[in-house]
């Protein structure tokens, strides 16, 4: 789960205050984090906060549990960051009961029973900044 180029960013979601990558030269934010741009090449990489703001763009429900940690059923969204990138994650609870997508959610740090930090999402109802 953890590569190379990924560990400042977990680092960052267990401090709360998750960073991605920001190609210096062409503006483009990366996620998953990776050691060169894959818009211009670039590895002129620097970590900046994210401002935590996203769009829903698919959601579907899993009834079946693969981690201890992560009962059935729960929900897997794909959310658009404010920054660009597209990032797989869920939502929590209160749950929208329908038209999830398109939703305005916002970015969460849940501790799993696990222990490990996750960057999830909850509706984001309030004004947008
Ligand atoms: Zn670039």
């Amino acid at each position: 789960m953890m590569g190379m180029y990924d560990v400042p960013m977990w680092h960052s979601i267990r401090d709360g205050a998750m960073q991605l990558q920001h190609c210096a030269p062409c503006g483009a934010t990366l996620y998953p984090p990776t050691p060169v741009c894959p818009h211009c090449l670039s590895g002129r990489l620097e970590w900046k906060r994210v401002s935590g703001g996203a769009t829903v763009l698919s959601w579907a429900v899993f009834h079946k549990t693969y981690l201890e940690a992560y009962p059935a059923p729960y929900n897997v969204v794909a959310v658009r960051l404010d920054e660009g990138p597209v990032m797989v994650s869920n939502l929590e609870p209160p749950l929208p009961q329908e038209g999830w997508i398109g939703k305005r959610v916002k970015l969460i740090y849940a501790t799993m029973p696990d222990g490990f930090v996750l960057p999830r999402f909850v509706i984001d109802d309030g004004p947008r900044a």
